[in-house]
Order: C-alpha cells, then structure tokens, then sequence
C-alpha cells in the first residue's frame, strides 16, 4: 500500500523521515528497489506512536537493522521502514554493579561496535559475536550467533514496542532463544539489555580475535553477502546437517546466474557483484535449493529476510 498522505503520520513526531528511499545502500547486499517511506525517530515515544498509527491506518511496517540479513525486492516495499540509526537508539548504557554488570543497548547499536568495546572495560559476555555484522535488534530477532555461541546466551531482558503501539519489557526467563529463532512476538526491539561479567581484558581480547580469526578463515567475509543464505536443515535423525556442506556436495559451489554466485569459499554464502538484481539472486537461490533437494532429498530454508511489497507486517 502507498502511503496516502504520509506527513499525517509523522509531521508531529520526533523523526527525520525520507519519502521513496532506495534501500540498497542500507543491506549488505546492496540491491533491490525503494521504501515508499523511510523514518529515522529520535526517541522510543515517537517511534511508538508511528507504530500505533501504522496500525490504526492500515500501512505495513518493517524495522531495518544493520541489513546484514536482508534482501529486498527490485520492486522494494510498501509503507513505511524504520531504520533505528539515529544517536538516540545507537546508544549504549553501561551499569556498573561489582563484577556482574549490565549493559543496556538500543536496538539501533552496533553490535560489531559492543564486542569491541567489552574487552577495552574488561567485560566478558558477548565474544561469540565477534564477526557477526547486526544492530542489537536484528541480532536478537534472528537470535545471531556461531560455533561460539549465541547472542541469546547474554540476554538479560528485551524491550519491545509491539504491532499497536503498547510497550512491554520481556525478561530472560520469558524468552526461548532457538537457532536463528526466538518466541519474542512481532514488534520492534527498543532496547536490550546483556549480562557481562568482569574478566581480564587481554584475555577477552584475545578470544575476540579468536573467533573473528576463525571466521575470516571459514567465510568470505568481504564479498556482497547476508552470510548464510539457508538455515541447516533438520535431518530425520534430529540433527542439524550443514546447509553449505549440502551445497559443496551436491557440485553447486561457484554457480552463477548472471551477476549473482554462490561462494567458492562457503558454499552457504550466496554473493552478488556490481549490477546485480534481487531478481537474479532469487533465481540463484531456487536452483540452490533444486540442486540440493534432487542430490539429497533436503529442502533448503531461507535464513535471510525477504522483503517485498504486499508482504509488509
Ligand atoms: C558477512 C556476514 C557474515 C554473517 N555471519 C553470520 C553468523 O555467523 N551468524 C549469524 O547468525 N548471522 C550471520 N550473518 C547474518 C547477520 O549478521 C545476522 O542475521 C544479524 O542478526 C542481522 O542483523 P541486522 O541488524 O543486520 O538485521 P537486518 O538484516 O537489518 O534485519 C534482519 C531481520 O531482523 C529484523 N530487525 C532488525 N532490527 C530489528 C529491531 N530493532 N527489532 C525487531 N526486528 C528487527 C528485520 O526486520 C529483519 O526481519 C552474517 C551476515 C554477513 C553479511
């Protein structure tokens, strides 16, 4: 849906707004169309209120994070993106309590930028994200993590704006963090709250380079990517397989269409080149998950987001 009048929703508010906004400069992937209407708010009141409206009003909206996770369509979105990027919900708050601290994070910070800081106070608890490219908020809803651990290992309370504008702060007991998945309901992360203990800061240091080193040697961390493409799947055992050792398997590393291949590196990263389109990597993507359901009988899941007009929350 075209937003009709949009200043109605935000002239009020505390936002800085941007009518018919391209959206590829803000994924990892850098493709795809346009936001009818992209909101940047300034505060937790203002972004609520829009929520509230978006609702009252009918107009699908979406939260964007860091967009290392996001592909857009060519056609982009309808209604209304909020990008939490502004100084207000980039913010990170630390409380210092003897040797178990917590530090309170905004959804729009970077959780790139909290793993470093960490070490420097000499604070343990989110090391298993070093490499991992995500906003608090979009670390928490797809439960982000690796081999070290997951971002829901340090959650001590979320705080959620939900679809009618209402606010309600969910404590650590109440949230079941899966893999890339948590039953938090739909809604918008204001802000997240982590448990971190005092440790030596050369040691945190040293396991966040650690991990970032094994990273950068098993992934092609520089290429045009949203990391893995596919969940892995279950198998009938009720183990996880390896979606990317699927993929190597069944002979489809370095696969192309057009400007859109699949890694020779990682065969669970999917990467796009200069003049790619969404329309291309789609098509990549279904002869993924072809290849592998004719060599191994598995179907592929999707782990990436996928946005699309009439498909809005
Ligand atoms: C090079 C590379 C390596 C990667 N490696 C890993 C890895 O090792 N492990 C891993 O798990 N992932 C990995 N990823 C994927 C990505 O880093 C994670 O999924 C990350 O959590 C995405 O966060 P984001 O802020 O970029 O979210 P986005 O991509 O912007 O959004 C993803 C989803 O989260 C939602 N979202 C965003 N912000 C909020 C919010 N405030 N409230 C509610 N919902 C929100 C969006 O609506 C969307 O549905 C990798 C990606 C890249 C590009």
């Amino acid at each position: 849906m075209i937003v009709a009048s949009p200043s109605s929703l935000y002239s009020d508010l505390d936002v800085t707004a941007e009518l018919d906004a391209p959206l590829g400069p803000h994924t990892w992937f850098g493709i795809g169309g346009r936001a009818d209407l992209l909101i940047h708010p300034n505060s937790v009141e203002a972004l609520a209120t829009l929520v509230a409206r978006c609702r009252r009003d009918g107009i699908p909206l979406r939260v964007l994070g860091s967009g290392a996770n996001l592909l857009v369509d060519d056609d982009g979105v309808d209604g209304v993106v909020v990008k939490l990027d502004t100084p207000y919900f980039k913010a990170v708050e630390y409380n210092a309590e003897g040797p178990v601290q917590r530090v309170r994070a905004f959804g729009g910070a970077s959780m790139e930028a909290l793993v470093q800081e960490l070490p420097r106070r000499g604070l343990t608890g989110l090391e298993q994200m070093a490499g991992i490219p995500a906003s608090v908020g979009g670390a928490i809803r797809m439960n982000a993590g690796g081999k070290f651990g997951a971002v829901g290992d340090a959650v001590d309370a979320v705080a959620m704006i939900l679809p009618d504008g209402s606010q309600r702060v969910f404590r650590r007991d109440e949230i079941e963090f899966g893999y890339r998945h948590t039953n938090l309901p739909k809604g918008i992360v204001a802000w997240a709250s982590f448990i971190v203990r005092e440790d030596d800061p050369a040691a945190c240091r040293e396991r966040v380079k650690e991990y970032f080193k094994y990273k950068k040697s098993t992934q092609p961390m520089d290429a045009a990517s949203a990391g893995c493409m596919f969940k892995n799947p279950t198998m009938p055992d009720g183990s996880r397989e390896s979606a990317g050792r699927l993929i190597d398997l069944a002979g489809l590393k370095g696969l192309r269409v057009g400007h859109a291949f699949v890694s020779d590196k990682h065969g669970n990263f999917l990467g796009v080149e200069l003049g790619a389109t969404t329309a291309e990597l789609c098509a990549l993507i279904e002869a993924v998950q072809q290849g592998v359901k004719q060599r191994h009988g598995v179907d592929l899941e999707t782990e990436v987001v996928y946005w699309k007009r009439g498909e809005g929350a």
